[in-house]
């Protein structure tokens, strides 16, 4: 259990209502110093700032609420190989009320944050109400979403590939396209059902289109006699005049050759410019007839952290000096994908990616500390990535490490290894492994699952005011 110390007499109290009780008798005062720490977003960012806050605050006198949409962490390295059924959807999202020790976890969406008066509007889940929050320290990790550079017909036609539900909404969707293929004699109509094209050339694209390519023409061989697996077409389009930019060419070249060995198309310098429902529009006019896209082309930030009333680097996102600080806020932080952060070294900014974010929480964490405790020196962020790699195929990885490029089954048993171990829970590692384990022995599952129903509970009147501490003791004195 977590104690507090009184910082008056460094009396030390198991609960915070002993905390208050101690405050109010003892020192005759009836504000505390409590502080309020509110962190948004539960993703790499939020999640590791928390989980170091609740280490380095465990014994001071502060409250720490998360706030997230989604009522779990979810490890998005992994989200491709779900698409592909090659993992589980629920074994790589865990309960964010798991990395709670002290903390107060709220289930809400974040509407707006006003940071001269400390204040955030959550409007919660089950009855779609706005609240008020006040804040002495926030963090800010509220990630980005899907950047469709303004063009509607694009974001009404395509999957993105950010969530939980992305995955499992790609996944039904192929197998649905497979069964119809199977059943259909048309042979234009099967060769669009079976055109699955992924926009993007970055990580998440090439990742996203080798496991669809993997899942198709595997559950073909084995579940759909009747389809000519020739009439596969499976499409990468890369803005650039390569792919895996984020690499050295030579290793992004190996990756383009294995991919092309597979059976993927890779159409480099072209752009998706419009989409229908059975199409997509490329700058050169080319028009490819599919039912399947997918979209991974970017980032960009919502609107709560777009419209906020600060610095903004590029597509919205939240400018922060070295220690992770918002200028001229002493008691706001950000970072992950809706922070941009300058890299001294570099002349640079930090890319966006989980790596980064988990980095970037460990020094909010200690920032928040020195703040707390009034000493002068935050800490600057700087970290320099040991490496970056990725799954391209069926035991075929590709890796930078410590400045030497590995490819192959090596590079691919690296990721496997390095991947899980970063797996939150000791349970949810021993899922993935065993997933992955009946995959050398069985055929990925083409079970088509409807659409979850929801019951709405709007209507319900639910009378939830509980009183404060501060309440309760008033009651008790
Ligand atoms: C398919 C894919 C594969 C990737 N692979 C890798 C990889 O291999 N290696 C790597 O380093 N990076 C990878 N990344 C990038 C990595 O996922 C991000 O850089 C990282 O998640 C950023 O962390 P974050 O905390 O800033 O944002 P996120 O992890 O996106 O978390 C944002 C959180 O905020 C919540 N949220 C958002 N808006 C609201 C709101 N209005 N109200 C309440 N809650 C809200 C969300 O529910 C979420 O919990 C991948 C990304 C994708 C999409």
């Amino acid at each position: 259990m977590s104690k507090i110390n009184c910082n008056n007499c460094n009396l030390v109290f198991s609960s915070e209502l002993e905390y208050y009780a101690h405050h109010i008798t003892a020192h005759k005062c009836i504000s505390t110093s409590i502080k309020k720490i509110l962190i948004l977003g539960g993703g790499f960012g939020g999640i590791t700032t928390l989980q170091n806050i609740e280490k380095k605050f465990a014994n001071d006198p502060v409250e720490i609420t998360i706030i997230s949409n989604d009522n779990f962490f979810l490890f998005t390295p992994m989200l491709p190989q779900v698409v592909s059924g090659l993992i589980h959807a629920s074994n790589i999202s865990t309960p964010i009320r798991y990395f709670c020790k002290k903390a107060k976890f709220l289930q809400a969406n974040v509407e707006s944050i006003d940071l001269d008066q400390q204040l955030v509007t959550i409007q919660r889940s089950f009855d779609n109400k706005l609240h008020t929050l006040e804040y002495d320290y926030l963090v800010l990790s509220l990630g980005g979403k899907s950047n469709y550079f303004k063009n509607e017909n694009l974001k009404k036609h395509s999957f993105s590939m950010k969530s939980i539900e992305d995955a499992i909404a790609v996944k039904n969707h192929i197998i649905l396209m497979l069964e119809h293929a199977a059943q259909t004699g048309n042979y234009e109509l099967q060769k669009n059902l079976l055109t699955f094209v992924v926009v993007g050339g970055g990580f998440a694209g090439v990742e996203t289109i080798s496991e669809i390519n993997h899942f198709v023409r595997q559950s073909i061989s084995k579940f759909y006699k009747s389809i000519n697996p020739k009439n596969v077409n499976v499409i990468l389009i890369s803005s650039k005049d390569r792919i895996l930019p984020e690499i050295n060419e030579e290793l992004a070249n190996t990756a383009l050759r294995f991919l092309e060995k597979e059976g993927i198309t890779v159409l480099k310098n072209s752009r998706a410019t419009d989409a229908g429902e059975e199409f997509v529009l490329l700058n050169n006019g080319e028009k490819i007839s599919c039912a399947t896209l997918i979209w991974t082309g970017g980032i960009t930030m919502k609107k709560v952290i777009s419209e906020l009333k600060c610095e903004h680097g590029d597509n919205g996102r939240v400018k922060v000096d070295e220690t992770l600080k918002i200028k001229n806020r002493d008691n706001v932080f950000a970072l992950g994908d809706c922070a941009w952060i300058p890299d001294i070294s570099t002349n640079s900014i930090y890319p966006s990616t989980a790596q980064h974010a988990i980095r970037e929480g460990k020094i909010i964490a200690e920032n928040l500390k020195i703040s707390f405790d009034s000493k002068n020196q935050l800490k600057k962020f700087s970290f320099n990535s040991m490496g970056i790699m990725a799954i391209i195929g069926n035991r075929m990885g590709i890796a930078t490490i410590s400045g030497h490029d590995i490819s192959g089954i090596m590079a691919w048993s690296i990721w496997r290894f390095y991947y899980l171990s970063k797996i939150p829970t000791f349970g949810k590692k021993i899922k993935v492994f065993v997933d992955w384990s009946i995959d050398f022995l069985l055929p990925r599952d083409v079970t088509l699952i409807g659409t979850i129903k929801k019951k709405e509970i709007h209507g319900i009147h639910i009378t939830d005011k509980i009183p404060s501490i501060k309440e309760q003791l008033s009651m008790k004195f």
